[in-house]
């Protein structure tokens, strides 16, 4: 079951299980860095509690109304909570606001629709407003019957100890380097291309294939030509001199770039 998942075997084994247990904990937490599947995982895992069978790959009805490969999730006893768009700045927020907690609130008490399981995903749970956080905390001092939540978190020091003591974390590691090699030849990305991706994404999958998707000063080969041709630079110039005089450096530095920068020059 999710072999099409990269790693995790052992959070993978956890779910299986609590899909067939008669006694779970009715919310969890996913946590650990960005982009390491924990996304993939709790929407395969909700899947597969919505569905009749609870394995999410026999097409039924619930299955249907699951849809991940193109995102269409219209079961409707499924609530994604995630970072919404604010008109008035004209872009997504960085923060889960109460407005979404109070909703999410409302929608736990009515009757389920289709399955006696319902599910609710949180991205970025780390990332609610402090009267979000505490509108949250008594969801989950109070769980509403049937419901298994999903908390999704790359920080856990920022949710309240009140809300980590209240559900049960699944800790996600870095991926093997090799494992994410082979997972990036296997999405035809060339092999001298996945190979540096692959040790340079620090286990996640996810960043290596935004780093494989970069074009221009982000692309991975031409920042390695800049990073090897400053290495090679440093024994004649004071680091600084030789960045100041690059053509390439011309315009300020984006943050993404310097880290990438900084992560090719630990790998040369
Ligand atoms: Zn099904």
């Amino acid at each position: 079951m999710w072999e099409h998942i990269i790693g995790h075997t052992e959070q993978k084994k956890f779910l299986q299980n609590y899909l067939q247990a008669k006694e779970r904990p009715h919310a969890l937490l996913f946590s650990g860095a960005a982009g390491l599947g924990k996304r993939t995982l709790a929407l395969e895992f909700a899947k597969a509690l919505l569905c009749f069978q609870h394995n999410g790959t026999d097409g039924c009805e619930a299955c249907r109304l699951m849809n991940l490969q193109d995102g269409n999730l219209s079961h409707p006893d499924f609530v994604l909570v995630q970072h919404e768009w604010d008109d008035k700045k004209d872009r997504l927020r960085d923060t889960i606001i109460i407005d979404q907690i109070r909703e999410l609130t409302a929608k736990t008490a009515l009757a389920p629709v289709m399955s006696p399981t319902r599910v609710c995903i949180v991205e970025d749970a780390d990332t609610m407003v402090p009267a979000a956080a505490n509108a949250f905390l008594k969801l989950l001092e109070e769980p509403p019957a049937g419901w298994v939540i999903i908390l999704l978190a790359a920080n856990v020091n920022r949710l309240l100890p009140t809300i980590m003591s209240r559900v049960v974390q699944l800790r996600f590691q870095a991926i093997e380097p090799q494992l994410v090699e082979q997972a990036l030849q296997a999405r035809q990305i060339e092999p001298a291309k996945a190979a540096v991706l692959a040790r340079i994404s620090e286990g996640s999958i996810g960043l290596a294939l935004n780093l494989a998707a970069a074009k221009g000063q982000l692309d991975v080969f031409e920042c390695r030509k800049q990073a090897a041709a400053f290495l090679e630079a440093l024994p004649l110039a004071m680091p600084m001199n030789y960045l100041a005089g690059r053509s390439w450096l011309d315009k300020k530095l984006q943050r993404e770039q310097a880290l990438l920068l900084v992560q090719l020059w630990q790998l040369l």
